[in-house]
């Protein structure tokens, strides 16, 4: 890091969602988080008192308290903003410092990504008004996935499709995948590069990787984050020709198709819950839709899983993060279930043995001991990852 450089030493991070705003301020030095904190439902109205009509309005609150608060006390502290962008296309296959070319390139790619990179865009810009001296680097989910084969990326669609239309698997999560194989290798004492990895991140979005030799060699999630695994809202992997019989026979419309795959299907289409504590409540009294929901979750878990290993040849550990991943020990155990012919096991006890059992570096091993395959709960750290990435950006330009 060049002198100029080296007495800022606080990354703001900005995550602007299609309906929520998480930040985080970062000392990069210690990697410690100073303060953190999220703006949910945004221009929904159900909640007067924290409601904010749109995403402007949210993401001016946190810049003018921010500013406000001793947190930052001059935009000197700041060694940039580091932003997460959702979709990054083909064209980006680092982070990018952004400038005005960046912002077109990234405003190309709303097309590919229109929940989400619009958020994503305005946080960029409202960001550069308010800290309009400090460097802004844009870290796309999408940039791990770059090292997908082609024979992986590709549809088997008409190929001018990929060729005129971008048409072809991107994969999502890719900070937190990363991340997540970094801390895993750490705790191995492994470096990366000699490691087969297969990284379930499952919160609201679910998605699995397949990471060979540190790299991510197929991922479930595809052009946009709807495909691959069974989500809170989202259906995941469907048969595209359900769109053509909805619209044609049952004369539905294609936004209304639209919002249900991405909203009203998932753990909530087939029990009316997207939380998976409430689907395990409701399941455990006895709730019908609630257990359907649940094997179904786990079923295509484990269809990936085989079908990864398939891919990898040799594994050496399966790692479960995001909210369901690191907190629902009763999932986990049920996606590893039977799986012992693959080396793979899940130890009760190391399971459920909460997070106060997690080692320094954040990981908790809870297969059983001498098993070929090592099975992690790490804790994820989309934000920070954002920000270390930003910094080694700004490190490579200077
Ligand atoms: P996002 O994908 O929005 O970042 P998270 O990774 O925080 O979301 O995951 C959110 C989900 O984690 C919640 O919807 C909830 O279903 C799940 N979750 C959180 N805590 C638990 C828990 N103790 N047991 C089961 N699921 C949990």
């Amino acid at each position: 890091m060049n002198v100029a450089l080296k007495n800022k030493h606080k990354v703001l991070v900005i995550n602007a969602g299609s309906s929520s705003i998480k930040y985080s301020l970062i000392e990069i030095t210690q990697k410690n988080i100073i303060a953190s904190g999220s703006i949910e439902n945004i221009g929904e109205t159900k909640d007067s008192s924290t409601n904010f009509a749109d995403h402007e309005q949210a993401l001016q609150y946190i810049f003018s308290t921010l500013k406000k608060s001793a947190l930052i006390n001059s935009e000197n502290e700041l060694l940039c903003i580091g932003h997460r962008v959702v979709h990054g296309g083909e064209h980006f296959q680092q982070p990018a410092i952004i400038n005005a070319e960046v912002i077109e390139n990234i405003r190309d790619t709303i097309v590919l990504a229109p929940l989400q990179n619009p958020a994503n865009l305005l946080g960029i810009e409202l960001a550069m008004k308010h800290f309009n001296t400090v460097t802004q680097v844009a870290v796309f989910d999408t940039t791990f996935h770059q090292t997908l084969p082609a024979h992986v990326y590709h549809y088997a669609v008409p190929k001018a499709w990929y060729e005129q239309h971008g048409v072809r698997r991107y994969g999502f999560h890719g900070t937190s995948h990363f991340y997540v194989a970094k801390k895993a290798a750490q705790y191995l004492c492994k470096p990366l590069e000699t490691l087969n990895i297969i990284s379930l991140h499952l919160g609201n979005g679910a998605s699995i990787t397949a990471i060979e030799k540190g790299k991510s060699v197929d991922t479930s999630m595809g052009m946009t984050p709807l495909e691959g695994l069974m989500m809170g809202s989202r259906c995941g992997d469907i048969d595209p020709a359900l769109h053509f019989y909805l619209t044609n026979s049952q004369k539905m419309s294609l936004p209304e198709i639209e919002t249900a795959l991405n909203k009203h299907s998932g753990l909530k289409g087939i029990c009316g819950e997207n939380d998976m504590r409430e689907v395990h409540k409701l399941a455990d009294s006895g709730d019908k839709n609630a257990q359907l929901a649940l094997d179904m979750y786990v079923y295509r878990i484990k269809k990936y899983l085989g079908s990864y290993f398939a891919t990898l040849g040799h594994v050496d550990a399966i790692i479960f993060t995001g909210g369901i991943g690191e907190n629902d020990a009763k999932l986990r155990e049920q996606c590893c279930y039977n799986l012992g012919v693959l080396g793979i096991t899940v130890n009760d006890s190391k399971n459920n043995s909460g997070k106060s059992n997690h080692t320094s570096s954040g990981c908790l091993e809870i297969s059983d001991n001498n098993q070929a395959v090592a099975v992690l709960v790490i804790k994820t750290n989309e934000e920070l990852e954002i920000a270390l990435q930003s910094v080694a950006c700004l490190d490579q330009e200077n």
